[in-house]
């Protein structure tokens, strides 16, 4: 990323852009979508996907329980858009597809235009089954569209654009893609496409000119284009290591911190087993113990960057991250400095009891 920019309006810059374009497709897995890429943070993301396939003041569905899926909807409401969501879903729960059903089954005028999934909540650690939702939501011939957000998700956990048929995927490329902040990356269904003509008012993330220019390999205005550099080293990391073994060591590595949770006695946000998140593990401390001062503890002690509990869980879980350039061995580092976080502030647990424990779910995969 760290070398002389090109110009962005030359005959060369083509060369970048295309491929990149073509790469970004595989990494959603999407051969007949179309991608762009927006100098934003995944937030833009959100934006861009709601401004540009549904009409103002449109209804959407958010049927999530997290911090994101708050987010989202709040953002939604700020745009105009009606946002129903399943308020009594608990923190922890994935979004049900029976209940998506029934939803859409009981919005007989076709209201609903669009279902917002959070993929994987990164407040909570739960992951979303997208397929389960688009039967659901094929189950009713409702016509609304499936988005998803990918934040947490997309180059980490497994995502088939094509096959689960979702109409827009977001992402941004601090997570999965291992690159600072600052690209949101969006795949589109043509069913996501054809509705752009009917969206809502938009200019920064417009995805007609966007696409227009994308066609021959430019931007409609100037791209940051160390954040292309970036973007292209880490799809040819992605795909040096194979999108599937990649996925499967972050299965492999959430599951030895999952055994290190158990082994500490404490107990995790999410509540399905099926549904726990190979990217990120939301872990309540235990009664009398304030997450928040556990985190600040971990960091200046210990120099160990925990996420926090976000909205009611703030002061009652941190959060363990385990995506992106990450192996068995800074998986361990990272637990067995949290170990001795919590031994400091008063969790009765044998020193190495988590570490061993991943190291035992390792030598057993
Ligand atoms: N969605 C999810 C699932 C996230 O985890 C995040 C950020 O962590 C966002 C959206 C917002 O992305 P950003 O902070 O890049 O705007």
């Amino acid at each position: 990323m760290h070398r002389a920019s090109e110009d962005h309006r030359s005959v060369e810059f083509p060369d970048l852009v295309l491929p990149l374009l073509d790469q970004t497709r595989r990494l959603f897995a999407t051969a007949t979508g179309t991608v762009a890429l927006f100098p934003s943070s995944g937030s833009g993301g959100w934006e861009a996907a709601l401004t540009n396939t549904l009409p103002a003041g449109s209804h959407v569905l958010l049927p999530g329980a997290g911090q994101f899926a708050s987010l989202w909807g709040d953002a939604a409401r700020r745009l105009g858009y009606e946002v129903t969501t399943f308020a009594d879903l608990a923190w922890g729960a994935p979004p049900p597809p029976d209940r998506i059903a029934e939803a859409l089954n009981s919005d007989r005028d076709r209201h609903i235009a669009a279902v917002l999934i959070v993929h994987n909540e990164t407040s909570t650690g739960v992951t979303a089954d997208l397929p389960a939702i688009r039967r659901a939501i094929d189950s009713t011939g409702h016509p609304a569209l499936l988005m998803s957000d990918g934040v947490s998700a997309i180059a980490s956990l497994e995502y088939q654009h094509d096959a689960w048929g979702v109409d827009v995927a977001i992402t941004g490329s601090q997570k999965g893609l291992m690159l600072p902040a600052g690209l949101a990356l969006l795949a589109l269904s043509q069913r996501a496409l054809d509705a752009i003509d009917h969206g809502a008012p938009r200019a920064y993330f417009d995805l007609k000119p966007m696409l227009a220019q994308n066609q021959t390999g430019y931007f409609p205005y100037t791209p940051s284009i160390p954040m292309l550099y970036g973007l292209r080293e880490s799809l040819a990391m992605l795909r040096e290591e194979g999108l599937p073994e990649v996925f499967a060591r972050h299965a492999r590595l959430a599951a030895g911190v999952r055994a290190a949770v158990a082994a500490w006695k404490l107990s995790i946000c999410c509540r399905e087993r099926s549904a726990e998140s190979n990217t990120v593990t939301t872990i309540y401390t235990p009664d009398g113990v304030d997450a928040s001062k556990l985190i600040k503890h971990a960091f200046t002690r210990y120099n160990l960057s925990l996420g926090g509990g976000l909205g009611p869980l703030a002061g009652k879980a941190f959060r363990i991250g385990h995506l992106g350039d990450l192996n068995e061995g800074m998986v361990l580092g990272a637990l067995g400095l949290v170990e001795m976080a919590l031994l400091d502030s008063g969790v009765k647990l044998d020193p190495g009891a988590g570490v061993a424990a991943a190291q035992r779910s390792w030598l057993a995969s």
